[in-house]
């Protein structure tokens, strides 16, 4: 049976399938799309999918979903360990480790890959939308969708556009994040865009408090939820985005904007090191 799919998408590919590339791939099942979700780790593959039937489950618990649509949306689910997967797709949303040189590998590959008329997009949370897109000879079909942690449950899609994004790539991915129930708010390709841009000089600051010694992670994360009203402190946020994504983000602002004031702070440079990663981990500032 074609699959109903969600505005003009049909069929999509989600290419990573780590704690964002699964909630992405749920989002877009639970919308009415074919999904593939890929991998290089079969490992990764089956625990995205685990995962996804767990929150799926989860939803049906909470009376947010029936049980017909949860067990529909996993059947729209496909799974795969290489690239190649990604033929027939609408779109493609890369959701793979935040490093420059793989995502660079990646879309060179899937501009030899996807369909012509395909939209590649990255969930990158800070790396140059224009740089991935020189990689391809498709830069106008590129964009990011930057999807916020835990997908399934929160609104926002950063959508960012590259130099050479097209208005036409523009209007269908801020169309399609409307049809997967999310609120698209435009931005220009800046390192870190305007989530991250924002919120890791803050996680960094808390971080060096730790390492001077100004607080307990469990006083600093305190003090910006009772006296910000921040839902959860930035310790506990940084171990839930994963300390390697934190990292590899501030070197990217610190890179690209040149200021000081993004240097990574030494503690979570020893904290990754040492592979204290937050909560996927079992450990970061605070054990799980
Ligand atoms: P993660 O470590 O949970 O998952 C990354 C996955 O990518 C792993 O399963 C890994 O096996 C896979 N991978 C690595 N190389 C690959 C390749 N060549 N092809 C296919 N898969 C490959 O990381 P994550 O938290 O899901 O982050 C993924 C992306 O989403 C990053 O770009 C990150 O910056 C971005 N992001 C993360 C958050 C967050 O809160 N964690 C929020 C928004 C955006």
């Amino acid at each position: 049976m074609e699959p109903q799919g969600t505005g003009d998408v049909r069929r999509a590919a989600v290419v990573g399938a780590g704690q964002m590339g699964n909630g992405i791939t749920h989002v877009f099942a639970a919308s009415g799309c074919a999904v593939t979700m890929i991998d290089v780790s079969a490992d990764a593959v089956a625990r995205g999918r685990d995962t996804i039937a767990c929150n799926l489950d989860r939803q049906v618990r909470k009376g947010s979903l029936d049980a017909a649509a949860a067990e529909a949306a996993l059947g729209r689910i496909a799974t795969a360990t290489a690239l190649d997967a990604v033929a027939g797709a609408d779109i493609v949303v890369e959701a793979a480790t935040e490093r420059p040189d793989l995502k660079f590998g990646i879309f060179a590959d899937l501009d030899r890959l996807a369909p012509a008329g395909a939209i590649l997009a990255s969930n990158t949370s800070s790396i140059s939308i224009t740089e991935i897109a020189a990689r391809t000879r498709r830069p106008e079909a590129v964009i990011g969708m930057h999807f916020m942690n835990p997908v399934p449950v929160m609104q926002l899609v950063e959508v960012i556009r590259g130099l050479a994004t097209s208005d036409d790539t523009t209007q269908r991915v801020m169309a399609l994040a409307r049809a997967l129930g999310k609120v698209p708010v435009e931005a220009n390709d800046y390192p870190g865009f305007v989530a991250n841009r924002i919120l890791m000089p803050m996680i960094n600051e808390a971080v060096y408090c730790v390492m001077e010694g100004v607080g307990t992670p469990e006083a600093i994360d305190t003090v910006m939820k009772l006296g910000m009203n921040h839902p959860m402190g930035p310790l506990t946020l940084a171990d839930f985005i994963g300390l390697d994504t934190c990292l590899a983000i501030l070197e990217v602002l610190h890179a690209g904007l040149g200021d000081p004031k993004y240097r990574p702070c030494p503690l979570l440079r020893k904290y990754v090191a040492a592979g204290w990663l937050g909560r996927k981990a079992g450990r970061g500032f605070y054990q799980y």
